[in-house]
């Protein structure tokens, strides 16, 4: 499993009082307060100042058991990222919000309403569940909090690909992941929602993602045992894929949509009935137009759909 940052509890900044230093006087008291406040104030101002800001920015809040997790797909779902030089000079003249990646990585586009989603997710632990490999995952989520600050302080989990139930046609695969790649004719993977939180309680968990088979088993797979371990469907908030060069990716809603619905929702008793029937739940799905692999198909375990995705693209040089 995947996590980089630990929570930023215990870092005893203000937590333990300093002792008193031997022989101090009275007066003296007064000062060596004023200086161990100053003292702090100044590890405080330090630990704010642009040199550790990263640090500041990509730490894991914790998860409050109590609460849902809402575990969000990244690729297709929150943000999509060129590499085609031609694309990233469309996507930068567009309106969308862009972010360079480092190096030779890539350009991030924002999906539209990303900012909205996230202000709607009070009342949830919220987590980023993607197939992309840890680096790329890693490096987005930063770059993303570097330029946000509606991201700071929300996340609580971060999974990858590295993280993915992967299986073949007949079985799981419990091969070491580096020994597969995802671009693997015939090697098809799973969001495994368990994992999402620390109790593994899978009916406490929405997945917002793209992809249809993230949530549930390919339909070619024969092992029915499999496929009803890992069938999320109940937990699904499906979205349609966003493609920043579409001509229709800056006017964008579904994030915003899938913001409302998450707020109309926060607090049930049973997550998953409140999200059952609702009817921002059968718009969204209206809106989604996946086509299942139908059986006669398999093992074509990628859609073509899919496969334009930088999620699919990014997978291959992480697990
Ligand atoms: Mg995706």
């Amino acid at each position: 499993m995947t996590k980089w940052y630990t929570s930023p509890s215990g870092s005893g900044l203000f937590s333990s009082p300093r002792q008193k230093p031997h022989g101090e006087s009275p007066g003296q008291k007064v000062v060596g307060q004023d200086r161990t406040l100053i003292e702090k104030m100044s590890s405080l101002v330090k630990s704010l100042s642009p040199k550790n800001s990263k640090r500041s920015k990509f730490m894991l809040v914790d998860e409050l058991p109590h609460l849902p997790t809402v575990a969000l797909d990244l690729d297709a779902t929150l943000v999509h990222t060129l590499v085609d030089p031609v694309e990233i000079a469309v996507a930068q003249q567009s309106d969308l919000r862009t972010i360079r990646l480092p190096g030779n990585m890539g350009l991030v586009v924002e999906r539209p309403g990303i900012e909205q989603l996230f202000s709607c997710l009070t009342g949830y632990n919220v987590m980023v569940f993607s197939a992309g490999g840890p680096f790329y995952v890693k490096t987005v989520i930063e770059t993303l909090a570097e330029e946000n600050l509606f991201l700071r302080g929300k996340l609580c989990k971060i999974l990858s690909g590295s993280d993915l139930t992967l299986y073949s046609e007949l079985s799981e695969l419990t091969i070491a992941p580096c020994a597969k790649s995802l671009n693997t004719e015939g090697v098809c993977y799973v969001k495994d929602l368990r994992k999402a939180r620390g109790d593994g309680d899978s009916r406490m968990v929405l997945i917002v993602d793209d992809n249809p088979y993230a949530f549930q088993v390919q339909p070619h797979m024969k092992d029915d045992d499999f496929k009803r371990r890992y069938d999320f469907t109940l937990n699904a908030v499906p979205v349609p894929l966003f493609i920043a060069t579409d001509s229709e990716a800056v006017s964008d809603t579904v994030l915003a949509l899938v913001g409302r619905l998450l707020q109309t929702i926060v607090g049930a008793e049973d997550t998953l009935a409140a999200l059952k029937d609702h009817p921002d739940l059968s718009e969204l799905k209206g809106m989604c137009h996946h086509v299942l692999c139908p059986p006669e198909e398999a093992p074509r375990c990628v859609s073509p759909e899919f496969r334009q995705t930088s999620e699919f693209h990014c997978t291959e040089f992480s697990i």
